[in-house]
């Protein structure tokens, strides 16, 4: 029979939970989760001075986000008295020793617990980087606890993960170096070898290791601007890791599907915030269509507070949907393009220099003629019917009459805008209403 697989997400609650501990969570959840598995998440807080509750809290809060939920949970502060019986055991058996230290600075502890090395070559085969071999002399007697109530990181992993029947341990390849003492330590205990898979790491596109410069690193940073978390597990899930077509968008049932430790190169993944943009953007097009509108007018609508109050604003909003819908890769684009002011003549009639409403060489007369057949010809239409399709019909008509399209529907779209860019005039025209339309095309006359 095939033991369960069993696997773990240990981060130290001393800094936020940032996007390479996602994907080491993902692949671990991944892997326990299409075998039928268990994925635990312990909080390695045996650093008291640096671990803080608040970054716990972040931690919680990013699976909770991300919903990657986990089997189990545990703080290693809650578990001092396991560590205490297995050191105490292994000081019995004299594979640990309490060792005197010469205190280097005034007030440091005279002691601490040292582990016996064995001087030996560990050996293993990595599911990722294939068989690495350590010898463990240069380590010496290294240290595993500063006294028993109080073990060291390495000391603290092994009886954890012993304990919790871990069977794969997926890492970055920052801990590589670890795992020789890991194996010593396991070795003494009696405990059962776990499979390590060492996964490579995430690089910048300068392709140093991924820090701060190059952006956004927690995990909750990316929901604040507005990506969703399905698309970003994709996108961490694909640094690293491809499914050996071409394929890129995946939901998360999908990636425990088709995800292979097998397939996980060895060489460090580029992030490459450009192709988290296009990946969201295909997930937005997953949503449900009214989930898409919740999302939009959620984040439109606070972004629009600045602008100047008007009964018509909340007609407004609904209508902006496909606009934006097609303009955005995450919704957080929505405030940029407010901020930017590409929607503002939605909402407030824009002032512009009148010499941008001449269209290349046309005389001023002849595009204050046109404006004026574009205002009669609209004032027509029914208020209540005042649809794109209408005025698109009511204006190309015109327009194709005079042979140049531009002389007349450039002077009307920037009538409406104010803008160099924008949506074509039918539709900006139906979004504001006949009166406003017929108001602003007026002002331009
Ligand atoms: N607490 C360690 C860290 O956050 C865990 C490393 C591991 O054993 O996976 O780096």
């Amino acid at each position: 029979m095939q033991e369960k697989v069993i696997t773990r997400m240990p981060p130290s609650p001393t800094g936020l939970f940032h996007i390479g501990s996602v994907r080491t969570a993902l692949y671990n959840y991944l892997y326990a989760k299409q075998n039928g598995g268990k994925f635990i998440l312990r909080i390695e807080d045996t650093d008291r001075e640096r671990s803080k509750k608040e970054f716990e809290d972040n931690i919680t809060e990013s699976f909770k986000w991300l919903k990657m939920p986990y089997g189990e949970f545990y703080r290693q502060s809650e578990r001092t008295e396991i560590y205490k019986k297995y050191l105490k055991n292994l000081l019995d058996q004299k594979i640990i020793y309490v060792s005197k230290e010469e205190p280097k600075e005034e007030g440091e502890r005279g002691e601490v617990i040292r582990f016996k090395n064995p001087n030996k070559k560990i050996k293993w085969n990595d599911l990722v980087l294939g068989e690495i071999e350590f010898d463990t002399t240069d380590l010496e007697d290294f240290v595993i606890a500063k006294d028993l109530e109080t073990p060291l990181y390495h000391f603290a992993v092994v009886v954890d993960d012993m304990e919790m029947g871990v069977t794969h341990i997926i890492r970055g390849q920052d801990h590589i170096s670890n795992t020789p003492r890991q194996i010593l330590i396991l070795e003494a205990l009696g405990g059962e070898r776990p499979q390590y898979a060492h996964i490579p790491l995430i690089l910048g596109a300068d392709k140093s290791k991924l820090s701060k410069r190059h952006g956004a690193v927690s995990a909750l940073e990316y929901r604040e601007q507005g990506y969703l978390p399905e698309a970003l597990l994709n996108f961490v899930a694909l640094i690293g890791w491809n499914p050996g077509n071409d394929r890129e968008i995946f939901t998360l049932d999908e990636l425990v599907k088709e995800f292979s430790l097998k397939k996980v190169q060895k060489s460090g993944g580029v992030f490459n915030i450009e192709k988290l943009d296009w990946i969201n953007k295909e997930h937005i097009k997953l949503l449900p269509k009214e989930e898409i509108e919740k999302n939009i007018l959620a984040w439109l609508k606070p972004a629009c507070a600045g602008f100047r109050e008007n009964t018509q604003n909340e007609k407004i909003f609904p209508k902006l949907i496909p606009i934006i819908e097609e303009r955005i890769s995450k919704w957080g684009d929505i405030k940029d393009m407010i901020e930017r002011g590409e929607l503002r003549f939605f909402f407030e009639a824009p002032n512009y220099d009148k010499l941008k409403l001449i269209f290349k060489n046309t005389p001023a007369e002849k595009i204050k003629h046109n404006l004026e057949l574009a205002r009669k010809a609209l004032e027509n239409l029914d208020e209540n019917n005042f649809e794109t399709e209408e005025i698109k019909n009511t204006l190309m008509l015109i327009a194709d009459n005079l042979g140049s399209r531009g002389e007349l529907l450039h002077p009307v779209r920037y009538a409406l805008s104010g803008a160099d860019k924008s949506p074509d005039p039918f539709i900006i025209a139906s979004i504001l209403g006949k009166n406003e339309t017929l108001s602003r095309l007026q002002k331009a006359i």
